[in-house]
């Protein structure tokens, strides 16, 4: 069954959106597409829709990533997005895929960031066998020391190197559709939606989750963002990373593009409602795009990543948990490390008010 809720302009509206869906009825595509479009007042109504949907299946959790850009730029790809891609002129750093001790290291840093997910990114269209093996060796060692979830982003996989990956105890593998079917041609044409979903097909079948999710701001309509969240639902992905494009000067797409926070929370409510029981993630762009309204997107989203992205900086690990504990949600961590993690808090929190009343008796 289908929830296409009729005239969406009051809060009740929104209200029973929430309701079908929790009932276990599927947003319909006129339905999602209204959440993007409604009037901007209508925006806590949304929100609060969201929140219901999320506290539901996710109570007031907070999964952290950590992303490690495993290897950088030298790609021979075209996305226009991408500052790693061979037309781009965006003065980043450029390396192959680093050493396990730097690999390792990345591991000690998620997991001393509270992330429970260690992400290892490489660029170029796909691994080689070798980089494979690599990987693999760097993955067994980071869940004998950390014990960490792995989710590996290395681009379009055979067969035999997915399988190599599970077996080595990688637990997801990040593929994203970045775009719709339709747009696709728009952003990239070194390689097809079809092969984007062939490799999130062959990680499937060899027993890997999925993490896929999209960048908006590409200069897609509404209907292709509604149309990646259907499609996303349709796949049945266990994670859903949604960037908002940050302009890099010398990508292809480098240009300031036109969104705004409060249309960003509704790209975000709307995932929530299309995709109620997957994990939801405030990927790349949250600090540019949502700005001051980033804590509001945690209301849609259960995830998001600590430190940096790829080739862009992040805010700090500690702002971040404070924005959590501010929102009175928790980190997904075990309960030692919670523990640790709230009296981390409480520490600097006791000190940013000494250094602001000028009290430097009581930090002594
Ligand atoms: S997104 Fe990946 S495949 Fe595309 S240009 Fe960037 S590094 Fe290459």
């Amino acid at each position: 069954m289908s929830a296409d809720t009729t005239t969406l302009s009051t809060s009740a509206a929104w209200a029973d959106m929430a309701d079908s869906v929790l009932s276990g009825q599927t947003l319909s595509r006129k339905a999602a597409l209204s959440l993007l479009e409604a009037d901007d007042d209508q925006l806590l109504a949304i929100l609060d829709a969201a929140f219901r949907v999320r506290k539901t299946y996710f109570s007031n959790s907070v999964q952290l990533y950590y992303l490690k850009n495993a290897k950088s730029g030298l790609c021979a790809e075209d996305c226009g997005y991408c500052s790693q891609a061979k037309d781009s002129e965006a003065p980043i750093e450029k390396y192959s895929m680093l050493n396990a001790e730097r690999l390792m290291d990345g591991a000690r840093k998620a997991y001393e960031s509270k992330a429970r997910t260690y992400c290892i990114v490489a660029s170029g269209r796909g691994p080689s066998d070798r980089e494979v093996d690599h990987v693999c060796n760097v993955v067994r060692q980071i869940k004998n020391e950390y014990g960490l979830h792995i989710c590996c982003c290395l681009g379009q996989l055979r067969p035999e190197q997915a399988a190599k990956l599970k077996e080595a105890g990688v637990n997801r593998v990040n593929h994203n559709l970045n775009t719709s079917e339709r747009f696709h041609d728009q952003i990239v044409s070194t390689h097809s939606f079809k092969d984007r979903l062939e490799t999130l097909d062959t990680c499937r079948d060899v027993g890997l989750e999925l993490c896929a999710g999209m960048i908006v701001g590409l200069g897609e309509t509404r209907e292709d963002v509604v149309d990646v969240a259907l499609k996303l639902a349709e796949l049945g992905v266990a994670s859903i990373p949604v960037n908002f494009l940050i302009p890099i000067e010398g990508a292809q797409l480098g240009r300031p593009v036109d969104l705004d926070p409060r249309y960003c929370l509704k790209v975000l409510a709307m995932f929530r409602l299309t995709n109620p029981r997957t994990e939801l993630r405030i990927a790349g762009g949250r600090e540019v795009n949502l700005r001051s309204m980033q804590a509001m997107g945690l209301y849609a989203a259960n995830s998001m990543f600590v430190s940096d992205y790829l080739t862009t900086p992040g805010q700090q690990a500690l702002e971040d948990f404070n924005m959590i504990r501010d929102l009175g949600f928790d980190i997904t961590a075990g309960d030692h490390e919670s523990a640790q993690l709230l009296q981390q808090i409480d520490q600097a929190h006791q000190v940013s008010q000494c250094s602001t009343e000028g009290k430097s008796s009581c930090c002594s």
